[in-house]
């Protein structure tokens, strides 16, 4: 909806819900209006959506696949479009945007492809004489209506990499992206219903924090992705409830460099890590702790690499620039006051350090001299800033890394395996990159979940990713018919008696418990 449009429905008293603004980070320009559609909008989309799962979930993996890779197709008809309105509404350079269709593809083919293997009936060991005689199994079913509530930061990427698995699960999903960015997955949205022409099981409600809330209230399990802070609100709804959720979280992603690390991938990882999309990012590097025998060249060469980095928008797809605008107005302050808050202590800007010109544009920064009674160490900055400290050796590394009350993931760098692995061992975080950065959550074979305030459960990768928005059914099945059971009633003398000896005789561990003696004093 237009601005003017909304202006003439103010006048006529037709105004129907609050509508949200969205404007382009990087120019303040009005780009749409979408309705907070509230608890009444969810009501109606969750009833809607519970009558069409059943069918949806009879069509078995391979007939939801079908549905999926039109859409993946249809993705790819479309990727200059989706990019366009990510950019739009984000800020993003055009390479950090499509770096999220690239993910998009993969998550499709990827389940589309497992899913039947994932969610097939699983046949389970028997266990102990009285289960010689049944047969073992596990069915996974899907929670019928799941919902997704989404952050800003990857308005593709984040929906695509809850939703796809849960969609292949054969669950119904009713998404909730975030206010700031609700145009680009509206869009994919309308690509699934009316152009895939899919089934309709899945829904795009918009709206801010209370239309959120009140998608907790619909479904039988929430994906949430965003803050700790209200992760804390959704987990207390959820465990009231009793409906199960899984939380991804804020990050506070260290990066340890040691002295024997191969210094020019490292320094380009380091420039990446920390800036892509803008550093707005949960997974990407926040603080780097360096060796001291390499410290100096390290810092050299990142600020070199940083400073090279071109800023701006380049909406016509051109490549033009590397990093792009920060999101909003509050996560531009927090990186300001974070930056702000170093320097006043005593750290120092090699490069950047402040809001650009127009815009929520703030510049590509490196901060050396910091510590840990600095903001930039230990709270999420979410942007563009590369804090860089120095340390005598791995165990001050290791130790200053896990001074944090978040573990999402974390980055160890050396030419040496073995010492790598002693170090990715002690890190407390959900995972560990090897002479990468970030590429963890990307190997979708591999389970993504953070630790202590980054998370709880697992939120993608290999089977976990599509078994937890399914119920696991155990079925027990007879081998062989008989007439009763020993336990069963009447109980008699004789029978308990001997099924007592049997006990005795297969689970006691040593001769005189299995013949019934007393024990030796
Ligand atoms: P946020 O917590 O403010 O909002 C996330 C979503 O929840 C939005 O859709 C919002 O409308 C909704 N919401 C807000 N309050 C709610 C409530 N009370 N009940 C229900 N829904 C509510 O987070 P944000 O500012 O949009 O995103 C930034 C945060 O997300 C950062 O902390 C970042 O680390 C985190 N994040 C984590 C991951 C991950 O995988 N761990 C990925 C991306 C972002």
């Amino acid at each position: 909806m237009t601005a003017q449009v909304q202006e003439q429905a103010q006048e006529q008293g037709t105004t129907g819900p609050a509508l949200i603004e969205v404007r382009c980070p990087a120019d303040g320009r009005l780009i749409a209006s979408v309705p907070d559609e509230g608890p009444e909008g969810v009501a109606a989309a969750a009833k809607r959506l519970r009558e069409a799962q059943p069918a949806w979930e009879d069509l078995g993996p391979d007939g939801r696949a079908k549905h999926m890779f039109r859409f993946l197709d249809w993705i790819l008809d479309n990727e200059k479009h989706l990019v366009g309105l990510m950019q739009e509404e984000t800020g993003k350079s055009w390479g950090d945007a499509g770096l999220e269709v690239a993910m998009a593809v993969d998550l499709i083919n990827y389940y589309g492809k497992h899913a039947k293997e994932f969610l097939a009936d699983r046949k389970v060991k028997s266990w102990g004489a009285a289960g010689m005689t049944k047969n073992l199994r596990v069915f996974a079913r899907p929670y019928q209506l799941v919902g997704m509530l989404t952050p800003w930061n990857g308005p593709l990427g984040g929906p695509m990499l809850d939703g796809v698995p849960a969609l292949m699960a054969g669950c119904a999903v009713l998404f909730k992206p975030s206010e700031f960015t609700p145009l680009t997955w509206a869009e994919a949205t309308r690509g699934w219903l009316e152009e895939v022409h899919a089934p309709p099981i899945l829904a795009n409600i918009t709206g801010g924090p209370g239309t959120g809330a009140a998608v907790v209230e619909e479904v039988d399990m929430v994906a949430f992705t965003g803050s700790t802070r209200t992760g804390r609100k959704i987990a207390a709804r959820a465990g009231d409830r009793l409906i199960p959720c899984s939380l991804e979280l804020g990050g506070k992603d260290a990066m340890v460099v040691l002295s024997d690390a191969d210094l020019e991938r490292a320094t380009s990882a380091a420039a990446w890590g920390a800036m892509w999309n803008s550093g707005q990012i949960c997974i990407s590097v926040e603080r780097c702790y360096v060796e001291e025998p390499v410290y100096d060249a390290f810092v050299e060469k990142v600020t070199r690499k940083v400073k090279t980095l071109r800023q701006g928008m380049d909406p016509d797809g051109s490549y033009q620039t590397d990093i792009g605008s920060m999101e909003n107005a509050n996560q531009l302050a927090i990186v300001e006051s974070h930056v702000e808050d170093a320097v006043r202590k005593g750290a120092k800007a090699l490069t950047g350090g402040k809001r650009g010109a127009t815009g929520f544009f703030f510049e590509p920064t490196v901060l050396v001299d910091v510590d840990h009674s600095m903001q930039c160490m230990r709270d999420e900055t979410f942007g563009p800033t590369l804090p860089i400290m120095k340390v005598a050796d791995e165990k001050e590394a290791i130790r200053l890394a896990n001074d944090s009350p978040y573990g999402l993931s974390s980055s160890v760098w050396s030419k040496d395996r073995k010492r790598a692995d002693r170090v990715a061992r002690q890190i407390e975080a959900g995972a560990i990159n090897i002479n990468n950065v970030m590429i963890s959550t990307f190997q979708l074979p591999l389970p993504m979940s953070g630790w202590k305030t980054s998370g709880v459960g697992t939120r993608s990768g290999g089977a976990a990713g599509i078994l937890k928005y399914c119920r696991q059914k155990s079925v027990v099945s007879e081998k062989v018919r008989l007439k009763s059971e020993p336990h069963w009633y009447p109980y008699k003398k004789k029978n308990s008696e001997l099924q007592a000896r049997m006990v005795r005789l297969l689970g006691a561990h040593d001769w005189r418990r299995r013949l019934g003696r007393p024990p030796k004093r």
